[in-house]
């Protein structure tokens, strides 16, 4: 009787607090146990860069339910618990509670929902003071006490979108910021070089100093403090801080170790199935068949978490799954509030049309107003990604065009007078 059974999920993020939601919205009626290694209930990270970050949020923002909530859904949160070790033949989980005893925990079945660490820098000069990365809460605290001093010398290495929203937070508590960016453009890899050019205008139209082309080899520093970051172009930066905002590695060691299929994450059938009998993955950590792509795709981002944790605590509760959804997310710079959604791969070499006013260069965006859709229409005429810039409310009539798979035209799409909704076949 699934009302004797015993789930356990194995994370303390966004994708574990979807999954105990909706195993028990889907009725599941047995044990629920959360193993967290982190000493809170499980959160959400995007107001680490963010709200957070910046001051404007408190830190119980980042929480989707306290810790009444998990009481009175009768979900059994285990704080400071890290599982490390899985076997998925005998169903049991060893469980290391911090401040507590050890574990070893049956299930009848299991979620991980173990996400991803920050990447961090390994080179000389990696263990000095005033050196950060941005995962965790505790992270977002360390950052926010340095930035808010003002005033000080702030390199950020990586132009993804952690390093651009911080270096946002930097410059709004007057700090001195410069962003070191790999490639040519920051977010290049993720929007393109034309929209990562309108990203870079923005900053550099905030006062941040962003050098492109180069790395960060050194870091050099004084009485065991960081006084500046040395590039691969032999030039020295000065440095009172410096964040490292290069990317996530996916917790996929517990999986590895117990025999899980394990690639560029835990790999997952498109019902977030592992390659074990009653053991799912979701969230930043899980590598999901993709249909559309006939690829597993990772996704590291906050709509997927929740999606895929949802949707992996309906199958916890013994509901039939199919996870389809297309790959989503947001950024808040500035003034600039964005959603993106789909399938960066097939947008590598379609066609960026421009619905609006959104510049694809950094030079016209001071008199840009930055306000309109980027769609990227593939060469067979239907569109496989779309971003609305300081416009709302549209991101789901562009989903749904990206579903429908419809032809439209390159015209069609950069009139603001046709409705999405006729060019996503949506009924009157
Ligand atoms: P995580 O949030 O990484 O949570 C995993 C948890 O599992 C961690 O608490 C970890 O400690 C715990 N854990 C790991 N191993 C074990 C173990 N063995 N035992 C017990 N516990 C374990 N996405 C967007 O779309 N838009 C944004 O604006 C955005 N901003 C972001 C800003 C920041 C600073 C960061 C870091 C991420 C941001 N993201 C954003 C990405 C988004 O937050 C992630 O996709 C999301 O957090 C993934 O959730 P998750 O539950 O899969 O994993």
């Amino acid at each position: 009787m699934a009302s004797q059974q015993r789930v356990v999920v194995v994370g303390g993020g966004l994708a574990a607090a979807g999954a105990v939601r909706s195993a028990r919205e889907s009725g599941f009626e047995g044990e629920v146990v959360v193993l967290a290694e982190e000493p809170r209930a499980p959160y959400e990270r995007p107001p680490l860069s963010k709200g957070y970050l910046t001051g404007s949020d408190a830190a119980s923002s980042v929480s989707p339910h306290d810790l009444r909530w998990y009481r009175r859904h009768e979900v059994d949160v285990r704080r400071g618990a890290r599982a490390v070790a899985l076997d998925p033949a005998a169903h049991t989980i060893d469980v290391e509670q911090r401040d507590g005893e050890d574990s070893t925990l049956a299930f009848d079945r299991l979620l991980l929902a173990t996400g991803a660490r920050a990447r961090r820098f390994t080179g000389p000069g990696a263990g000095l003071r005033g050196v950060h990365v941005l995962r965790t809460l505790p992270d977002s605290t360390r950052l926010r006490t340095a930035l808010r001093v003002g005033g000080r010398r702030v390199v950020v290495v990586g132009g993804g979108w952690i390093g651009l929203e911080a270096a946002a937070a930097a410059r709004g508590y007057g700090n001195d910021v410069t962003v070191i960016v790999r490639g040519g453009e920051p977010l290049e890899a993720a929007v393109g070089a034309g929209l990562g050019a309108m990203f870079r205008g923005l900053h550099e139209q905030h006062g941040v100093e962003v050098r492109r082309g180069a790395s960060v080899t050194a870091l050099r520093g004084a009485r065991g403090r960081v006084t500046s970051a040395v590039l691969s172009t032999g030039e020295e930066v000065p440095a009172d801080l410096v964040l490292f905002g290069i990317g996530a590695v996916p917790n996929v060691e517990l999986a590895a170790s117990a025999g899980l299929h394990v690639d560029d994450g835990i790999v997952t059938d498109a019902s977030l199935r592992t390659s074990a009998d009653d053991v799912f993955a979701a969230g930043d950590v899980a590598a999901v068949w993709n249909p559309r792509l006939e690829r597993h795709l990772r996704v590291e981002h906050w709509a997927n978490a929740g999606a895929s944790g949802a949707a992996a605590g309906r199958a916890l509760a013994l509901a039939p799954i199919a996870f389809d959804e297309v790959p989503y997310f947001f950024t808040d710079q500035y003034d600039l509030g964005m959603e993106y959604s789909g399938y960066g791969d097939l947008a590598a070499d379609a066609e960026i049309v421009v619905r609006g006013d959104v510049p694809l260069t950094a030079a016209s965006a001071a008199d840009a107003r930055r306000e309109g859709i980027v769609f990227w229409l593939a060469r067979d005429g239907r569109v496989v990604a779309g971003m609305n810039v300081n416009v709302w409310d549209v991101n789901p009539a562009v989903q749904r065009l990206i579903r429908s798979g419809r032809v439209v035209s390159r015209d069609e799409l950069a009139d603001s007078s046709v409705p999405l909704e006729a060019l996503a076949g949506d009924a009157a």
